[in-house]
């Protein structure tokens, strides 16, 4: 009798679990404002993909969509008026790279690109950046792109205005002197950032880009998990975010490329997804 109950509390917490993991993949691509919680939805032809927000752009004149694919208005952001979520409108998907670069690992993401005769962007961290100068002029050889992911992976949403700046200034100024690349995009730590960050960035001409495909590939997860989760997520539009320090996401990459095509998804870089809704609108 008594072990019989135990089988049954046993299989209860393993059906527990396997709930929990249910509803933590499920949730899994779902991005949030820290101050508030508002879903999203974007309201285009048939396609709905509640809180996906691709990219922030700070001002409402750098919207990249065409009218049917914008956000229906009015934007439900009090307290962040001029935030514009972007869309669906197309057939590439942004493969983006955070909390590089690291040597090594980062050549043999370039490698996988240039196989693939595609680009990246590539989100550094400062100090990083600072210690490894060869692989932040090894991404902008490749034709990937860098992007800025804060001086020292700190919490930007916490930070006063002087602190946002010259911490934002200190990367851009870093990347300028290594590679002579102006930064335009910023992505901050966690994904968290405050109205302070969004005026920060725009003062500095850098766009808050953020994601809505997120494989947790730095959480324990296999090369196989890591392809999974990333086409399961992927839309027309998407952000990807992976981070090149972890093997499996390297092992993963020509997988994660070969299914995007497979599916008819160019992977691109942030500039090159951007443009592409440019010349769509234009
Ligand atoms: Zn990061």
């Amino acid at each position: 009798m008594k072990s019989g109950y135990g089988q049954v509390i046993i299989m209860g917490l393993v059906f527990l679990l396997i709930v929990l993991n249910q509803v933590q993949l499920s949730t899994g691509a779902e991005l949030h404002i820290p101050e508030q919680n508002i879903p999203l939805q974007l309201s285009s032809s048939g396609t709905v993909q509640s809180l996906a927000k691709n990219i922030i752009f700070s001002r409402t004149e750098e919207l990249l969509l065409p009218p049917q694919q914008t956000v229906a208005a009015p934007l439900p952001l009090p307290e962040l008026p001029e935030l514009v979520f972007s869309g669906t409108a197309v057939d590439k998907v942004a493969i983006t790279f955070d909390d590089g670069p690291y040597p090594g690992k980062t050549e043999q993401c370039l490698e996988i690109l240039s196989q693939y005769g595609i680009r990246g962007t590539f989100f550094i961290i400062g100090a990083y950046g600072l210690r490894n100068p060869d692989q932040l002029r090894l991404i902008v050889e490749q034709g990937s792109e860098l992007g800025s992911h804060s001086w020292a992976h700190g919490r930007l949403d916490k930070m006063s205005r002087e602190a946002v700046l010259s911490d934002l200034k200190r990367v851009a100024d870093l990347i300028y002197e290594v590679t002579g690349q102006e930064v335009r995009f910023i992505r901050p730590p966690y994904g968290r950032y405050s109205r302070t960050v969004i005026a920060a960035a725009e003062e500095l001409q850098q766009q808050i880009v953020l994601w809505n495909v997120d494989p947790r590939d730095w959480d324990r997860a296999s090369a196989k998990e890591i392809v999974q989760r990333v086409m399961e997520q992927v839309r027309p539009g998407s952000i990807i975010l992976l981070h090149e320090g972890h093997p499996n996401t390297i092992k993963a990459l020509p997988l994660i490329i070969e299914g995007l095509q497979g599916r008819g998804l160019q992977p691109v870089s942030v500039s090159e997804l951007l443009q592409s809704y440019g010349e769509e609108t234009l």
